[in-house]
């Protein structure tokens, strides 16, 4: 079997052949750093870093490039985000674009999306802007109005390539100064000149100026990944005019061809609605790490296409969460076993299991990534293995093993859900079940008339920061 994927720009299937053999080159256009991530930026990731990880399970070596934008992003209202981010916190863009950034990732660790190779911030690549930014206007893909310069896109014969459209048909949604400068109304920054409010600025041969969001991108991935490079991602909504214009940029600029296959994922609903903070239905990641496990929402994306729109509901999540139980227990049971395991093979039984489970996951993610094929065969295979566990005859040190790296490599590796601390269960909620028994046996204590005893239960967990509050309903604990 050979991995095939979806190309965007070819609107196929295609069979995957990296540029060089063992290795891949991949971008995915990164956040743009002026508010907490939200749970459409927890797809998006999700999606990748899960692509990212099944390419070196298939043993590539991968280069994943992932940018931050901390300057260049304009609203459609023309605000530019990250001041808005400022003015909203009353501090320097540069604090806002750090804060976020930290906060991006710390979120992202917790659904254990492996960190990029490289993490490239569009403020520290100003020149190399420039300097496309040059070479389009000298080989009259570019014109300069005012201090800005736009890209000609009918000077461009391939405008609109991967995203299907047609420059006759293209209208901007630009405010109406903007419009009266360009030559077309799809015509789109590439350099814009910075007005006198504006704090995020840089020189340049056409005056103080910001790079356009969409130049960022051909830039950092092209400076790391070189021109072509294997894949390039994002989401579905940033196609149009994102990456439309990402390759306009490079390929005009160069002549050779930007990425070779365009990866697209779906968008993240919220009942059956685009997530806005209009709609109210706006979810951040941390408020969502607050009602749910973030492995449990991982798990949750990775039940449906990638490609996919994917409709979240409270019920589906909870669901995805005892679903992703069911797996993660039977490999903490597998891998408890094993402790003191009788030594011996692995038996024909397992052998044959962890086979023919690893073929239809594999075969399942051969096909442009079908992660819920996946996992499909992974809950059948725990099936056989509860079956197993429940048995009467005793698992091998090898049938274990067999076990343990299945679930190691696929639900692990691959999918990333299994928890870091998977033998230690959760000790939070270990916690809880002891200072559970300590209550119950207090109040054995006090029906006994044992007082003294029951108040220090009481008092030493109080010094241990668990407070006890007696109520009509019995008792309850806080941390203090
Ligand atoms: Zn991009």
């Amino acid at each position: 079997m050979s991995l095939r994927v979806y190309n965007s720009l070819t609107r196929q299937k295609e069979t995957f052949v990296p540029l060089h053999e063992g290795r891949v080159h991949m971008y995915v256009c990164g956040p743009t750093v002026y508010m907490d991530a939200h749970l459409g930026h927890g797809k998006t990731y999700v999606n990748f870093d899960t692509i990212v990880r099944y390419l070196r399970y298939l043993g590539y070596r991968v280069l994943y490039v992932q940018n931050i934008t901390d300057v260049g992003h304009m609203l459609d209202t023309g605000e530019d985000r990250m001041l808005k981010g400022a003015a909203r916190e009353q501090r320097q863009p540069m604090e806002v674009a750090e804060t976020y950034t930290r906060y991006y990732f710390r979120d992202m660790d917790r659904l254990h999306v492996l960190r990029p190779d490289i993490s490239p911030r569009a403020s520290g690549h100003i020149p190399e802007m420039i300097e496309l930014v040059k070479r389009l206007i000298e080989r009259g893909y570019a014109y300069e109005v005012n201090g800005s310069v736009y890209f000609d896109v009918n000077a461009w014969q391939e405008y609109g390539k991967l995203s299907g459209r047609r420059v006759e048909d293209l209208q901007a949604g630009a405010r109406v100064e903007v419009l009266e400068e360009k030559r077309h109304p799809a015509d789109f920054a590439l350099w814009k000149r910075a007005e006198p409010e504006h704090i995020m600025r840089w020189p340049s041969p056409w005056g103080e100026g910001f790079p356009g969001w969409h130049l960022e991108c051909s830039v950092m991935s092209t400076k790391y990944l070189g021109q072509p490079f294997d894949i390039h991602g994002g989401g579905v909504e940033n196609k149009f005019p994102h990456h439309e214009s990402e390759v306009a940029q490079a390929e005009a600029a160069t002549g050779e061809p930007f990425a070779r296959y365009w990866l697209h994922n779906g968008m993240l609903m919220i009942r059956g609605e685009e997530m806005h903070k209009s709609l109210g239905n706006f979810i951040t990641l941390q408020g969502a790490f607050g009602q749910w496990d973030p492995l449990a929402i991982r798990f949750f994306i990775l039940l449906s296409h990638y490609r996919g729109p994917l409709d979240l509901t409270e019920e589906a999540l909870d669901a995805a969460g005892k679903g992703l139980s069911r797996l993660t227990t039977a490999a903490r049971a597998v891998r408890r076993r094993l402790r003191g395991a009788l030594e011996g093979e692995a038996s024909a039984a397992v052998t044959q299991l962890v086979e023919a489970t690893r073929a239809r996951f594999e075969e399942s993610m051969d096909d442009d990534f079908n992660t819920a094929g996946g996992i499909a065969a992974l809950f059948d295979a725990t099936r056989e293995v509860n079956a197993m566990l429940a048995g009467d005859a005793a698992l091998t040190r090898g049938s274990l093993e067999a076990l343990d790296t299945l679930y190691r490599r696929l639900l692990g590796d691959v999918l990333g859900v299994l928890p870091e601390n998977l033998e230690e269960e959760d000790t939070e909620g270990l916690a809880a079940r002891l200072i559970d028994m300590l209550i119950d046996m207090r109040a054995e204590l006090r029906r006994n008339r044992q007082y003294t005893e029951a108040d220090a239960i009481r008092d030493r967990l109080a010094a241990l920061g668990v407070q006890l509050m007696d109520g009509p309903e019995g008792t309850t604990w806080s941390l203090s």
